[in-house]
Protein backbone atom coordinates (compact mmCIF):
# COMPACT_ATOMS: atom_id res chain seq x y z
CA UNK A 1 0.00 0.00 0.00
CA UNK A 2 1.14 3.87 -0.67
CA UNK A 3 1.56 6.78 0.75
CA UNK A 4 -0.62 9.07 -1.19
CA UNK A 5 -0.56 12.74 -0.79
CA UNK A 6 -4.58 14.33 -2.19
CA UNK A 7 -4.77 18.15 -2.27
CA UNK A 8 -8.14 19.23 -3.58
CA UNK A 9 -11.06 17.78 -1.67
CA UNK A 10 -14.09 19.35 -3.81
CA UNK A 11 -16.84 17.60 -5.35
CA UNK A 12 -14.32 15.60 -7.15
CA UNK A 13 -11.64 15.07 -5.33
CA UNK A 14 -13.13 14.13 -1.91
CA UNK A 15 -14.93 10.76 -3.14
CA UNK A 16 -11.75 9.87 -4.93
CA UNK A 17 -9.42 10.46 -2.03
CA UNK A 18 -11.65 8.00 0.14
CA UNK A 19 -11.81 5.54 -2.88
CA UNK A 20 -8.28 5.21 -2.28
CA UNK A 21 -8.24 5.23 1.57
CA UNK A 22 -11.02 2.78 0.98
CA UNK A 23 -8.68 0.30 -0.66
CA UNK A 24 -6.05 0.61 1.57
CA UNK A 25 -3.68 3.14 1.21
CA UNK A 26 -2.66 5.73 3.29
CA UNK A 27 -4.37 9.01 2.16
CA UNK A 28 -2.38 12.13 3.76
CA UNK A 29 -5.48 14.70 2.62
CA UNK A 30 -5.35 18.30 2.36
CA UNK A 31 -7.71 21.22 1.15
CA UNK A 32 -8.16 25.01 1.98
CA UNK A 33 -11.73 24.64 3.24
CA UNK A 34 -11.77 22.95 6.79
CA UNK A 35 -15.12 21.49 6.11
CA UNK A 36 -14.18 19.39 3.32
CA UNK A 37 -10.65 18.20 4.55
CA UNK A 38 -12.89 17.21 7.78
CA UNK A 39 -15.46 15.52 5.66
CA UNK A 40 -12.49 13.34 4.05
CA UNK A 41 -11.14 12.79 7.64
CA UNK A 42 -14.27 11.60 8.16
CA UNK A 43 -14.67 9.11 5.17
CA UNK A 44 -10.57 7.74 6.06
CA UNK A 45 -8.14 10.22 4.77
CA UNK A 46 -5.16 11.28 7.27
CA UNK A 47 -5.80 15.24 7.76
CA UNK A 48 -3.01 17.38 6.60
CA UNK A 49 -1.82 21.17 8.46
CA UNK A 50 -0.65 22.16 5.33
CA UNK A 51 0.25 21.03 1.34
CA UNK A 52 3.56 20.86 2.28
CA UNK A 53 2.38 18.85 5.47
CA UNK A 54 0.52 16.26 2.99
CA UNK A 55 3.79 15.83 0.49
CA UNK A 56 5.61 14.75 3.32
CA UNK A 57 7.17 11.40 2.49
CA UNK A 58 4.41 10.88 -0.22
CA UNK A 59 5.12 8.30 -2.77
CA UNK A 60 2.26 9.61 -5.48
CA UNK A 61 0.91 13.38 -4.81
CA UNK A 62 -2.42 13.99 -6.60
CA UNK A 63 -4.16 17.35 -7.36
CA UNK A 64 -8.22 17.57 -7.88
CA UNK A 65 -8.18 21.61 -7.95
CA UNK A 66 -10.59 23.91 -10.33
CA UNK A 67 -8.46 25.67 -11.98
CA UNK A 68 -4.70 25.77 -14.40
CA UNK A 69 -3.78 28.93 -11.90
CA UNK A 70 -4.66 26.75 -9.06
CA UNK A 71 -2.00 23.79 -10.25
CA UNK A 72 0.53 26.29 -11.02
CA UNK A 73 0.32 28.39 -7.69
CA UNK A 74 0.24 25.07 -5.97
CA UNK A 75 3.59 23.22 -7.51
CA UNK A 76 5.25 26.41 -8.97
CA UNK A 77 4.43 30.43 -8.24
CA UNK A 78 2.47 30.01 -4.90
CA UNK A 79 4.15 31.42 -1.42
CA UNK A 80 5.33 27.37 -0.76
CA UNK A 81 5.90 25.73 -4.07
CA UNK A 82 5.43 22.53 -3.37
CA UNK A 83 7.47 21.16 -6.48
CA UNK A 84 11.05 21.69 -4.02
CA UNK A 85 9.24 20.01 -0.85
CA UNK A 86 8.07 16.77 -2.75
CA UNK A 87 10.60 13.85 -2.88
CA UNK A 88 12.39 13.35 -6.67
CA UNK A 89 11.30 9.76 -6.32
CA UNK A 90 7.49 10.17 -5.89
CA UNK A 91 4.98 10.74 -8.88
CA UNK A 92 2.89 13.40 -9.18
CA UNK A 93 -0.17 12.98 -10.88
CA UNK A 94 -2.55 16.44 -11.41
CA UNK A 95 -6.16 15.18 -12.28
CA UNK A 96 -7.81 18.98 -12.64
CA UNK A 97 -8.78 19.74 -15.82
CA UNK A 98 -6.52 22.77 -16.63
CA UNK A 99 -4.87 24.28 -20.34
CA UNK A 100 -3.09 21.87 -21.81
CA UNK A 101 -0.57 24.52 -21.87
CA UNK A 102 -0.20 25.03 -18.22
CA UNK A 103 0.06 21.46 -17.63
CA UNK A 104 2.92 20.78 -20.51
CA UNK A 105 4.45 23.98 -18.21
CA UNK A 106 4.12 22.54 -15.00
CA UNK A 107 5.42 19.47 -16.16
CA UNK A 108 9.41 20.80 -17.80
CA UNK A 109 9.81 22.74 -14.63
CA UNK A 110 9.07 19.78 -12.79
CA UNK A 111 11.36 17.61 -14.90
CA UNK A 112 13.99 20.64 -14.81
CA UNK A 113 14.11 20.35 -10.69
CA UNK A 114 14.21 16.03 -11.46
CA UNK A 115 10.32 15.54 -10.81
CA UNK A 116 7.88 13.28 -12.38
CA UNK A 117 4.69 15.26 -13.28
CA UNK A 118 1.88 14.12 -15.41
CA UNK A 119 -1.98 15.12 -16.76
CA UNK A 120 -4.74 12.65 -16.00
CA UNK A 121 -8.36 14.30 -16.14
CA UNK A 122 -11.12 12.60 -15.89
CA UNK A 123 -14.24 12.11 -17.30
CA UNK A 124 -17.47 10.48 -15.14
CA UNK A 125 -18.47 13.39 -12.98
CA UNK A 126 -19.31 13.28 -9.22
CA UNK A 127 -21.03 9.81 -9.59
CA UNK A 128 -18.17 8.56 -11.40
CA UNK A 129 -15.32 9.12 -8.47
CA UNK A 130 -18.41 8.02 -6.27
CA UNK A 131 -18.36 4.71 -7.57
CA UNK A 132 -14.87 4.25 -8.82
CA UNK A 133 -15.88 4.27 -12.12
CA UNK A 134 -14.11 7.59 -13.82
CA UNK A 135 -12.78 7.56 -17.06
CA UNK A 136 -8.73 8.90 -16.69
CA UNK A 137 -7.26 10.50 -19.88
CA UNK A 138 -3.26 10.51 -19.56
CA UNK A 139 -0.63 12.64 -20.84
CA UNK A 140 2.66 10.80 -19.61
CA UNK A 141 5.30 8.82 -20.70
CA UNK A 142 5.33 5.10 -21.16
CA UNK A 143 7.00 4.74 -17.91
CA UNK A 144 5.06 6.60 -16.22
CA UNK A 145 1.99 5.68 -16.95
CA UNK A 146 2.53 2.56 -15.68
CA UNK A 147 3.59 3.33 -12.46
CA UNK A 148 0.15 6.20 -12.16
CA UNK A 149 -2.14 2.84 -13.36
CA UNK A 150 -2.71 0.53 -9.85
CA UNK A 151 -3.46 3.94 -8.49
CA UNK A 152 -5.88 5.30 -10.99
CA UNK A 153 -7.19 1.80 -11.76
CA UNK A 154 -8.53 2.26 -7.74
CA UNK A 155 -10.40 5.37 -8.64
CA UNK A 156 -11.47 4.66 -12.08
CA UNK A 157 -12.64 2.14 -14.64
CA UNK A 158 -11.06 3.44 -17.82
CA UNK A 159 -7.47 4.31 -17.63
CA UNK A 160 -6.23 5.64 -21.05
CA UNK A 161 -2.52 6.81 -22.03
CA UNK A 162 -3.44 9.71 -24.46
CA UNK A 163 -0.26 10.31 -25.13
CA UNK A 164 2.57 12.59 -23.93
CA UNK A 165 2.68 15.24 -21.49
CA UNK A 166 -0.51 17.09 -22.57
CA UNK A 167 -2.49 15.12 -24.01
CA UNK A 168 -4.71 14.42 -21.11
CA UNK A 169 -5.92 17.38 -21.24
CA UNK A 170 -6.03 17.52 -25.19
CA UNK A 171 -8.79 14.14 -25.19
CA UNK A 172 -10.20 16.25 -22.09
CA UNK A 173 -11.31 19.49 -24.10
CA UNK A 174 -12.02 17.31 -27.07
CA UNK A 175 -14.34 15.35 -25.02
CA UNK A 176 -16.03 17.98 -23.54
CA UNK A 177 -16.54 20.09 -26.68
CA UNK A 178 -18.21 16.95 -28.68
CA UNK A 179 -20.30 16.64 -25.50
CA UNK A 180 -21.56 19.90 -25.43
CA UNK A 181 -21.97 19.83 -29.29
CA UNK A 182 -24.34 16.67 -28.81
CA UNK A 183 -26.20 18.14 -25.97
CA UNK A 184 -26.98 21.35 -27.81
CA UNK A 185 -27.81 19.54 -30.95
CA UNK A 186 -30.23 16.87 -28.72
CA UNK A 187 -31.84 19.93 -27.09
CA UNK A 188 -32.53 21.51 -30.57
CA UNK A 189 -33.63 18.48 -32.32
CA UNK A 190 -36.36 17.61 -29.26
CA UNK A 191 -37.52 20.74 -29.15
CA UNK A 192 -37.92 20.85 -32.77
CA UNK A 193 -40.02 18.01 -32.47
CA UNK A 194 -42.08 18.65 -29.74
CA UNK A 195 -43.54 21.71 -31.00
CA UNK A 196 -44.74 20.45 -34.23
CA UNK A 197 -46.56 17.87 -31.70
CA UNK A 198 -44.25 14.79 -30.95
CA UNK A 199 -44.46 13.47 -27.54
CA UNK A 200 -40.75 13.70 -26.59
CA UNK A 201 -40.18 10.37 -24.83
CA UNK A 202 -41.71 8.98 -28.51
CA UNK A 203 -39.18 11.16 -30.35
CA UNK A 204 -36.04 10.06 -28.07
CA UNK A 205 -36.85 6.51 -28.35
CA UNK A 206 -36.92 6.71 -32.08
CA UNK A 207 -33.95 9.00 -32.56
CA UNK A 208 -32.14 6.38 -30.20
CA UNK A 209 -32.95 3.56 -32.37
CA UNK A 210 -32.15 5.66 -35.45
CA UNK A 211 -28.85 7.59 -36.61
CA UNK A 212 -29.62 10.48 -34.39
CA UNK A 213 -28.42 8.75 -31.06
CA UNK A 214 -25.68 9.68 -28.99
CA UNK A 215 -24.71 9.85 -25.59
CA UNK A 216 -26.77 13.14 -24.40
CA UNK A 217 -29.92 11.76 -25.73
CA UNK A 218 -29.29 8.10 -24.75
CA UNK A 219 -28.61 8.44 -21.22
CA UNK A 220 -28.66 11.98 -19.98
CA UNK A 221 -32.02 13.12 -22.03
CA UNK A 222 -32.37 16.33 -21.44
CA UNK A 223 -36.50 16.81 -21.49
CA UNK A 224 -37.62 16.53 -17.93
CA UNK A 225 -39.35 13.09 -17.60
CA UNK A 226 -38.08 11.22 -20.29
CA UNK A 227 -35.81 9.55 -18.28
CA UNK A 228 -36.17 9.43 -14.66
CA UNK A 229 -32.36 8.96 -13.85
CA UNK A 230 -31.26 11.93 -15.66
CA UNK A 231 -30.24 15.55 -14.30
CA UNK A 232 -33.70 16.78 -16.33
CA UNK A 233 -36.04 14.91 -14.01
CA UNK A 234 -34.60 16.55 -10.77
CA UNK A 235 -34.70 19.91 -11.83
CA UNK A 236 -31.84 19.93 -13.47
CA UNK A 237 -29.96 19.58 -9.68
CA UNK A 238 -26.61 17.27 -9.43
CA UNK A 239 -24.69 15.95 -12.57
CA UNK A 240 -22.26 18.54 -14.26
CA UNK A 241 -23.18 22.29 -14.23
CA UNK A 242 -23.27 24.92 -16.82
CA UNK A 243 -19.95 26.61 -15.40
CA UNK A 244 -18.19 23.58 -15.48
CA UNK A 245 -19.24 23.36 -19.45
CA UNK A 246 -18.48 26.96 -19.78
CA UNK A 247 -15.74 26.47 -18.45
CA UNK A 248 -14.40 23.16 -20.55
CA UNK A 249 -15.65 25.16 -23.85
CA UNK A 250 -13.11 27.82 -23.18
CA UNK A 251 -10.26 25.25 -22.72
CA UNK A 252 -11.08 23.48 -26.04
CA UNK A 253 -11.57 27.20 -27.82
CA UNK A 254 -7.93 28.16 -26.34
CA UNK A 255 -6.66 24.83 -27.96
CA UNK A 256 -8.08 25.58 -31.38
CA UNK A 257 -6.93 29.34 -31.04
CA UNK A 258 -3.16 27.93 -30.68
CA UNK A 259 -3.13 25.16 -32.95
CA UNK A 260 -5.53 26.95 -36.00
CA UNK A 261 -8.12 24.07 -35.28
CA UNK A 262 -11.38 25.06 -37.04
CA UNK A 263 -14.13 24.53 -34.64
CA UNK A 264 -17.24 26.52 -35.61
CA UNK A 265 -19.34 23.79 -34.01
CA UNK A 266 -17.56 23.83 -30.39
CA UNK A 267 -17.91 27.59 -31.19
CA UNK A 268 -21.67 27.66 -31.81
CA UNK A 269 -21.74 25.01 -28.64
CA UNK A 270 -19.99 28.07 -26.43
CA UNK A 271 -21.88 31.16 -27.61
CA UNK A 272 -24.85 29.08 -26.47
CA UNK A 273 -23.72 27.57 -23.16
CA UNK A 274 -22.09 31.31 -22.24
CA UNK A 275 -26.14 32.66 -23.33
CA UNK A 276 -27.44 30.14 -20.79
CA UNK A 277 -24.73 31.03 -18.18
CA UNK A 278 -25.37 34.57 -18.59
CA UNK A 279 -28.80 34.11 -17.76
CA UNK A 280 -28.13 32.91 -14.57
CA UNK A 281 -28.30 29.01 -15.34
CA UNK A 282 -24.37 28.35 -14.33
CA UNK A 283 -25.53 25.92 -11.41
CA UNK A 284 -27.58 23.97 -13.03
CA UNK A 285 -27.00 20.71 -15.03
CA UNK A 286 -25.61 21.31 -18.04
CA UNK A 287 -28.64 19.81 -19.87
CA UNK A 288 -31.15 22.92 -18.99
CA UNK A 289 -29.83 24.47 -21.93
CA UNK A 290 -32.76 23.09 -23.17
CA UNK A 291 -34.48 25.80 -21.80
CA UNK A 292 -32.77 28.21 -23.77
CA UNK A 293 -34.80 26.59 -27.01
CA UNK A 294 -38.27 26.26 -25.14
CA UNK A 295 -41.34 28.33 -25.53
CA UNK A 296 -41.31 30.16 -21.55
CA UNK A 297 -44.40 29.15 -20.78
P1 LIG B 1 -14.60 21.83 -6.32
O1 LIG B 1 -14.64 23.31 -6.42
O2 LIG B 1 -15.76 21.10 -5.70
O3 LIG B 1 -13.28 21.37 -5.51
C1 LIG B 1 -12.04 21.99 -5.62
C2 LIG B 1 -11.40 21.98 -4.23
O4 LIG B 1 -10.07 22.47 -4.32
C3 LIG B 1 -12.12 22.88 -3.22
O5 LIG B 1 -12.50 22.11 -2.09
C4 LIG B 1 -11.08 23.97 -2.87
O6 LIG B 1 -11.15 24.40 -1.53
C5 LIG B 1 -9.80 23.22 -3.15
N1 LIG B 1 -8.64 24.07 -3.40
C6 LIG B 1 -8.50 25.09 -4.28
N2 LIG B 1 -7.23 25.58 -4.26
C7 LIG B 1 -6.56 24.84 -3.34
C8 LIG B 1 -5.22 24.85 -2.85
N3 LIG B 1 -4.31 25.72 -3.30
N4 LIG B 1 -4.88 23.95 -1.90
C9 LIG B 1 -5.77 23.07 -1.42
N5 LIG B 1 -7.07 23.00 -1.85
C10 LIG B 1 -7.44 23.87 -2.80
O7 LIG B 1 -14.33 21.32 -7.80
P2 LIG B 1 -14.63 19.84 -8.39
O8 LIG B 1 -16.00 19.79 -8.95
O9 LIG B 1 -14.18 18.82 -7.39
O10 LIG B 1 -13.65 19.87 -9.67
C11 LIG B 1 -12.26 19.70 -9.53
C12 LIG B 1 -11.65 19.57 -10.91
O11 LIG B 1 -12.24 18.45 -11.58
C13 LIG B 1 -11.89 20.78 -11.83
O12 LIG B 1 -10.75 21.03 -12.56
C14 LIG B 1 -13.07 20.33 -12.71
O13 LIG B 1 -13.07 20.99 -13.96
C15 LIG B 1 -12.78 18.85 -12.84
N6 LIG B 1 -13.95 18.01 -13.13
C16 LIG B 1 -15.11 18.19 -12.43
C17 LIG B 1 -16.20 17.38 -12.71
C18 LIG B 1 -17.50 17.54 -11.94
O14 LIG B 1 -18.52 16.97 -12.37
N7 LIG B 1 -17.54 18.27 -10.84
C19 LIG B 1 -16.11 16.38 -13.68
C20 LIG B 1 -14.90 16.19 -14.35
C21 LIG B 1 -13.82 17.02 -14.06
Amino acid sequence: MATIAFIGLGNMGGPMAHNLAAAGHRVQAYDLSAEALAHAVSEGCVQAASAAGAVKDAEFVISMLPAGRHVEGLYVSGPEPLLELIAPSALIIDCSTIEADVAKRVCAIAAERGRDFIDAPVSGGVGGAQAGTLSFMVGASAAQFERAKPILDVMGKNIFHAGDHGAGQIAKACNNMMLAILMAGTCEALNMGVKNGLDPAVLSEIMQQSSGGNWALNVYNPWPGVMETAPASKGYQGGFQTNLMFKDLGLAMDLSQQSAAPVPMGSAARALFSLHKAQGNGGLDFSSLLNLYRDSE
